[in-house]
């Protein structure tokens, strides 16, 4: 076996075990490889070994990508930054996009999602801890942008996405992913179809799983150590 496929099924096991230990249904927390930074043939490899979704944060390198690959019946999402003029691209190209946290955003992903394909998952991006955490909508903003998914017939509200500030300690990770779940559990009401909770990266996914994530982000624990900044 490959680097690439050792390692996603370290990660793998790492899941099943953090299923195991936390009481989650077996199978009920799905692996997005984080593939930005990497050149196809590492998303193949991954491929090859079983991996079908795959994450990116950078719209233009991942339109590249999906490019290259689109022979392949691989599943994309979206998880970076969006820009107002980007989002076009995004309806265009990702099955899913797990960080919407703008009203703006919500509305012009529904209007540009193409008719011929299904409407586009989203997962709104909030932000738990106040300072240290990169962009997200607060919980009342979450809220009230949850109740506008009514109005959004091209877009299907899945759940809810958080990237913590990293924090070493198991139960301090724990603490913003609970805040999420008991926020999805709030929102359930407002649009019924809520099920996902993606949260967990290479460094807390066990955290994650224990308060319930539904899909874990895995980037550097699959394809080891990113060349630049991301
Ligand atoms: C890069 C990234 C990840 C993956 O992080 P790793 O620590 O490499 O697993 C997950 N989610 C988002 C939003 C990211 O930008």
């Amino acid at each position: 076996m490959n680097a690439i496929a050792n390692r996603l099924a370290e990660v793998q096991r790492r899941i099943e075990h953090a299923e195991q230990a936390h009481g989650r249904a077996p199978g009920s927390v799905r692996l997005l490889a984080v593939s930005k930074t990497r050149p196809p043939e590492d998303l193949l490899e991954a491929m090859w070994a079983g991996q079908r979704r795959f994450g990116e944060s950078y719209l233009q390198e991942a339109l590249e990508k999906i490019d290259a690959l689109r022979d392949h019946p691989l599943e994309w999402h979206f998880i970076g930054r969006i820009q107002s003029n980007k989002t076009r691209a995004i309806a265009e190209n990702f099955a899913w996009v797990h960080s919407v946290a703008d009203a703006k955003h919500a509305r012009r992903l529904n209007q540009q999602r193409p008719p011929e394909l299904p409407p586009l998952n989203v997962c709104l991006q909030v932000m738990l801890d106040l300072e240290e955490s990169k962009a997200g909508l607060s919980p009342d903003q979450a809220r009230e942008l949850a109740a506008e998914f009514t109005a959004f017939s091209r877009l299907r509200l899945r759940g809810l996405m958080t990237l913590p500030a990293p924090a070493a300690a198991f139960e301090q990770q724990r603490l913003p992913f609970r805040r999420l779940r008991q926020l999805l559990q709030e929102l359930r009401p407002l649009a019924p179809g809520l099920d996902c909770l993606s949260m967990g990266m290479s460094d807390d996914l066990e955290a994650a799983v224990a308060e319930g994530a539904t899909i874990v982000r895995i980037g550097t624990a699959i394809f080891g150590p990113r060349q630049r900044q991301a």
